[in-house]
């Protein structure tokens, strides 16, 4: 299994006729209510792309609207709202999320290496038309230590300045410039052992973070506005970060939303579904909907398009069936090999599963049916941010 990468293709074009339909709908341009390719995600298996609860429209009916991205191979900045931009682009399909303003740029991740000059040259210049005084990139956040999300950092980071006082670079001569590259201490702690244990593809220390954090929520201010850093635990990885912009109202996510494919829970690196599932409904708790539920608050998934809450409940609520059903099958006893016989996401695979690339369905049957206890309840369709009665059975874990 390929856990350094979740590189995919798909997702890029999703984004922006998601956002495109977003910002024109808001506009009032759309015949079709706000949001509507949001609503698309609920699609039946086998019936096309449709909005639930509303009537289809000629651009649903297009067969090819969920098709692959071919990608021109550059990076695309998309408004995502208030002082955020989402940076989408090829290869390697990770999102990166800017927030430009007054003291200048916060990038969250930073995409695959081969792509990194060009991103630095698009932050920088949308910086240059957006920024106030201060241009710099001061802050990289990884929202996880996978190469498709940090492979840029050390370009994006040289190219950047952190201010910091003034005795603070006297007493440290030797200290690098750049931009400060934040994350949760579990990602440099598994990226030093990757680097320790001679592991061949272990990402190189220029790709480390500078600044490393234990925190479960921390509360930075940055470019007018409050910027908020969660940490949910065993997600995709035991060293995500989620950035909430709360003007802006944007949330970056990383891999926890993926709107190419089930989340990619590493379990190599810690992930786990139901820390996945908490990490889900925290999300969708954070994020306040507009009118019929649409719009609001603007989610940026780790991949694929830009969504919304009701994005985001659809996914949570396909995922947490599947997994509902694997635990079903588990407490009878059936063996990794007879539930994946079963094909417990066959009604979903049509949307959101992979039989090649770096995450196959098959991968995330594993993973699901891996990180659940031999003997445990269902977890709830609402939306639960603990899961007790699993933390218990499953030893005492805390999500
Ligand atoms: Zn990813």
């Amino acid at each position: 299994m390929n856990t350094f990468s979740c590189e995919r293709s798909g997702g890029c074009e999703r984004a922006h006729r998601g956002g495109l339909a977003l910002l024109l709908a808001a506009a009032g341009v759309l015949t079709w209510p706000a949001g509507a390719p949001a609503q698309a995600q609920t699609q039946t298996p086998g019936t096309g792309p449709q909005s639930a609860g509303s009537s289809s429209t000629d651009d649903w009916a297009n067969p090819n609207f969920y098709a692959t991205y071919q990608g021109d191979g550059q990076i695309h900045p998309w408004h995502a709202q208030g002082g955020v931009w989402l940076m989408a682009g090829e290869p390697g399909m990770s999102n990166v999320a800017v927030q430009i303003g007054n003291e200048g740029a916060l990038v969250v991740d930073t995409g695959v290496k081969p792509m990194a000059d060009k991103l630095l040259a698009q932050i920088q210049q949308l910086a240059q038309q957006q920024a106030g005084d201060q241009k710099a990139i001061r802050y990289v956040v990884d929202t996880d230590g996978l190469m498709d999300h940090i492979g840029g950092n050390a370009v994006i980071r040289e190219g950047g300045s952190t201010i910091v006082a003034g005795n603070f670079q006297f007493d440290n001569p030797g200290l690098t410039p750049g931009a400060s590259v934040i994350a949760n201490q579990n990602v440099l702690m598994r990226l030093v052992q990757e680097s320790s244990s001679g592991y061949a593809n272990a990402a190189p220390q220029a790709l480390w973070p500078t600044d490393t954090e234990d925190f479960d929520i921390y509360n930075v201010h940055f470019d007018g506005e409050a910027v908020q850093l969660f940490h949910p635990h065993m997600a995709t990885t035991d060293g995500n970060l989620m950035v909430m912009f709360r003007r802006s109202d944007v949330i970056a996510t990383g891999d926890i939303v993926d709107m190419t494919g089930y989340p990619l829970i590493d379990t190599a690196r810690g992930g786990t579904i139901d820390g996945e599932l908490v990490a889900l409904n925290h999300i969708i708790e954070m994020a306040v909907p507009e009118d019929k539920q649409e719009g609001g608050t603007m989610i940026i998934p780790g991949h694929g398009r830009l969504c919304d809450q009701s994005d985001v409940v659809h996914y949570k609520n396909v995922i947490t069936i599947i997994r509902n059903r694997i635990q079903y099958y588990k407490n009878q006893g059936k063996t990794l090999p007879q539930v994946l016989a079963l094909k417990p996401s066959a009604d979903y695979d049509d949307r959101w599963g992979h039989d090649s690339g770096p995450w196959t369905t098959r991968q995330f049957i594993e993973a699901v049916y891996k990180t659940l206890p031999a003997r445990g309840p269902s977890f709830s369709m609402l939306n639960e941010t603990v899961v007790p009665a699993t933390a218990a059975v499953a030893g005492g874990r805390s999500y």
